[in-house]
C-alpha cells in the first residue's frame, strides 16, 4: 500500500518541462533566472577549497545558526536560542514535512488554507493525518468563520502561509489579532507558519508570527534561503520553535536527512554577513511594477500582488477554458509558461486564473509581455 496513491508529478515539474520542451519563457515554476550575486559566488569558490566537506551538526553549522538567530534578533526583536530552537532542513520543504511528520498522526486533523502550497497536504497524508481544506475569502484574505467551524477537538495543527504563494497576499494586524482572539480558544493546536517569502512584502513590511507573543509559544516557522538569496537550488531552508517543539523535530530530522549540504551552508553563512535583506522587497517590487505595467493594457485582468514573486491574472476575457487547459495552450500556441491556480485546491471548480512569477530580468519580462499583450 503506497501512502500517496492519489499524487502525480508536481505541477511546478510539469509546466517547467511542458515549457523546455516547446522552448517557451518559463514564469511557471517559482525561480529566480537572474544570475547569483557575483560575493556569493566568490566565496563559494573560495569555500570549496577549504576543508567544509564533510557532515556538519545534525541542527546545522553553528555559524551558519548563529548568523540566522542574529537576524531574527535584528528583523523581528526575538532572541532565539540557538543550541534548542533552530534546525537547519533541506529546504522549507523538508523543514514543513518534518514539521508535520513530528506532530500529525492517525486521527489528527490539520487546517490548509487554499489555494495552497503544493507540499502541505501529501506531508499530512504521509502522516497518516487528515487534511482539512477551507478557503480563503474572495480576497484571499483568512476567512476567520470558516476557520472556527473547521476547528475540532481533532484539529492538531494549522497552517498559515503569508506571503502566500500563489496570491501574493499578506497578512496585516488586523488579521493576527482575529487570528490570536480565535486560537485562543484552542490551546492545543499547533502552528505552522510557512514564511519563506518573509522578505518579499510591497503593501507594509511582512508580519512574521515570531513578533507575536501571543502565538509564538506553539508556533514552528518555516523560511528558506531558495527564495531570500536567490538559490532556490541549493534547498537550505530553517524552522525556529521553541525547544519543547523543536527536540520532537529534530528527532526526526537525524533520520530524515541527519544534516544538510555542508558546503551550502558555509557559502550561506559567509554571505550572510554582506547581504542585504533590505534590498530584496525593493528589487521584487521594480520587478512586480514592471511586469504589471507591461501587462496593463493586455486582456488579463491583474489581481493585486503584496507580496512574494508572484502575479495571478485572470484571463475571462480571454477564455472560458479551464485554467490547467488553458495554461497548457499558452504554453503551446503562444510560447510563456504559468501556473494554473485550480491546483492550489482541491475541489474541481473551473477557474479562470494563472500565476506567473516574476523573478525574471527585465528582458525575460519584457520578452513573456509582449507575447501576452497580443493574445
Ligand atoms: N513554501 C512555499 C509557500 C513555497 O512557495 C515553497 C517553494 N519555494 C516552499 C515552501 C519550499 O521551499 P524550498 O524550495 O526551500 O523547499
Ligand atoms: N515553490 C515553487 C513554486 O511555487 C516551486 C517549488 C517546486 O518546484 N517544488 O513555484
Amino acid at each position: 500500500m503506497s501512502k500517496l496513491p492519489n499524487v502525480t508529478a508536481s505541477i511546478f515539474s510539469v509546466m517547467s518541462q511542458l515549457a523546455n520542451e516547446h522552448g517557451a519563457i518559463n514564469l511557471s515554476q517559482g525561480f529566480p533566472n537572474f544570475p547569483v550575486d557575483e560575493r556569493l559566488l566568490q566565496l563559494s569558490e573560495q569555500l570549496q577549497r577549504e576543508n567544509i566537506h564533510q557532515y556538519t551538526p545534525m541542527a546545522g553549522l553553528p555559524s551558519l545558526l548563529e548568523k540566522i538567530a542574529r537576524l531574527t534578533l535584528e528583523q523581528y526583536k526575538r532572541k532565539v536560542n540557538i543550541a534548542t530552537e533552530m534546525l537547519i532542513t533541506a529546504g522549507a520543504t523538508q523543514g514543513i514535512f518534518t514539521a508535520i511528520n513530528t506532530f500529525v498522526g492517525k486521527g489528527d486533523e490539520v487546517i490548509i488554507l487554499d489555494p495552497s502550497y503544493d507540499s502541505y497536504e501529501p506531508s499530512v497524508l504521509v502522516a497518516g493525518g487528515t487534511p482539512v481544506r477551507i478557503s480563503l475569502n474572495d480576497d484571499y484574505s483568512p476567512n476567520f468563520n470558516r476557520i472556527e467551524a473547521a476547528l475540532s477537538p481533532k484539529t492538531r495543527m494549522i497552517v498559515i502561509n503569508n506571503p502566500h504563494n500563489p496570491t501574493g497576499k499578506i497578512w496585516n494586524l488586523a488579521d493576527f489579532e482575529a487570528f490570536e482572539t480565535l486560537i485562543e480558544k484552542y490551546p492545543n493546536v499547533l502552528i505552522l507558519s510557512d514564511e519563506v517569502y518573509e522578505y518579499i512584502a510591497f503593501l507594509h513590511p511582512h508580519i512574521s508570527f515570531h513578533t507575536r507573543p501571543k502565538l509564538v509559544d506553539r508556533t514552528i516557522i518555516a523560511s528558506s534561503f531558495g527564495k531570500s538569496l536567490h538559490v532556490t537550488g541549493w534547498k537550505v531552508g530553517y524552522l525556529i520553535a521553541p525547544e519543547k517543539w523543536m527536540a520532537e523535530m529534530k528527532k526526526v530530522h537525524q533520520f530524515l536527512v541527519f544534516s544538510v549540504n555542508s558546503f551550502a551552508q558555509h557559502a550561506i553563512s559567509a554571505y550572510l554577513d554582506v547581504v542585504d535583506f533590505g534590498a530584496i522587497s525593493e528589487m521584487y517590487l521594480q520587478k512586480r511594477d514592471l511586469f504589471q505595467s507591461l501587462l496593463k493594457n493586455s486582456r488579463f485582468e491583474l489581481l493585486p500582488c503584496d507580496g512574494t514573486y508572484f502575479q495571478v491574472v485572470n484571463y475571462k476575457n480571454i477564455s472560458h477554458k479551464n485554467d490547467v487547459v488553458f495554461a497548457k495552450e499558452l504554453i503551446v500556441k503562444h510560447g510563456v509558461a504559468a501556473i494554473p491556480i485550480s491546483v492550489f485546491y482541491n475541489d474541481s471548480t473551473d477557474r479562470q486564473m494563472l500565476r506567473f512569477c516574476f523573478a525574471k530580468t527585465d528582458e525575460t519580462l519584457l520578452a513573456a509581455a509582449e507575447k501576452l499583450s497580443v493574445i
